[in-house]
């Protein structure tokens, strides 16, 4: 089998602009042979997709890409093939969600003492019971005429730095990992070297997460840094981990192009043989 393998992707389920149906299509169109859909903190568009690539020849990868807080940091956490009626999972991902809805509110209720926005404003650029995050009130501030897109939204208004962020609640990293391995997935570091070989994960925790089941980096990711993908590199190498490539393909959200960076298909193989909560959808 040829083709490329994308294994992070976003739909309208979470901050995605297409539909999980769109996604599929597209992930055809650009020439992939197997796509995961990782929505955050949300397996509510595994079904669509599946029904969108029945008779395509494309594979869907269940998957989700998990919020998870390392003291002030924010850590995404890939997890494949994982059991998505697991009690755990159903819990935590709802607690997240939760806290997604109130954090935004809260960002929106200081943002609109400065600027014409109003929480409605920002529903209406959910869907139903999406994983509600900066990207919908960035499109809603696009939609207002404030900013002129998504990125220009994050590198003012909604920066950390800007005076409106906020955090929400989330899992520690290994509580996370482990929550993942109960269910049966087969969790991944997702863009783990985003600021550089000195903001790694250092060696220590790495440890502790390889020992609760962490199998794998996602290296080759357009936002690590040359030198943050070196420490990865050594990092995987010193514990035996996988290493993944994807694209954290955005639709219009944001400039990540499908199968800009892919896996190999050994490691899918090994995914697919480590994840034992749900099966691969062969369509
Ligand atoms: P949040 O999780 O609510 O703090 O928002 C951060 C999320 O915004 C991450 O998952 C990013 O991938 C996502 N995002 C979507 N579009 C963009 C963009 N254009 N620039 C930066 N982040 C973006
Ligand atoms: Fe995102
Ligand atoms: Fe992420
Ligand atoms: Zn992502």
């Amino acid at each position: 089998m040829s083709g490329l393998i994308d294994l992070h992707t976003h739909s309208s389920v979470s901050d995605g602009t297409e539909t999980p149906a769109q996604l599929v299509r597209a992930a055809i169109a650009a020439g992939l042979d197997t796509v995961a859909i990782t929505d955050h903190d949300s397996t509510a568009g595994w079904q669509a997709a599946c029904a969108a690539a029945a008779g395509t020849g494309l594979t869907v990868i269940p998957g989700m890409e998990l919020s998870t807080r390392h003291g002030w940091r924010s850590v995404h956490l890939l997890a494949y093939l994982f059991n998505p009626l697991d009690g755990g999972i159903i819990v935590e991902t709802g607690r997240i969600r939760d806290a997604r809805l109130t954090r935004a509110e809260s960002i929106v209720q200081r943002l609109s003492a400065d600027y014409d926005l109003e929480w409605e404003d920002v529903l209406a650029q959910t869907t139903e019971g999406a994983t509600v995050g900066r990207p919908h009130i960035a499109d809603a501030l696009v939609a207002k005429g404030h900013v002129p897109n998504r990125s220009a939204a994050f590198e003012s208004i909604l920066h950390p730095r800007s005076g409106y962020f906020e955090p929400h609640y989330a899992p520690d990293p290994l509580d996370a990992v482990r929550l993942v391995v109960a269910a049966g997935g087969v969790p991944v570091l997702a863009h783990p070297g985003t600021r550089g070989r000195e903001n790694v994960i250092p060696e220590d925790k790495i440890a502790i997460l390889v020992e609760a089941g962490l199998f794998g980096l996602e290296i080759h990711h357009r936002e690590n840094t040359e030198s943050g993908k070196q420490r990865l590199f050594e990092l995987a190498e010193e514990f035996d981990l996988a290493i993944t490539g994807s694209s954290d393909y955005h639709g219009e959200g944001k400039p990540n192009r499908l199968g800009e960076n892919t896996t190999t298909r050994e490691v899918l193989d090994r995914i697919v043989a480590a994840g034992t909560g749900t099966t691969p959808y062969r369509g």
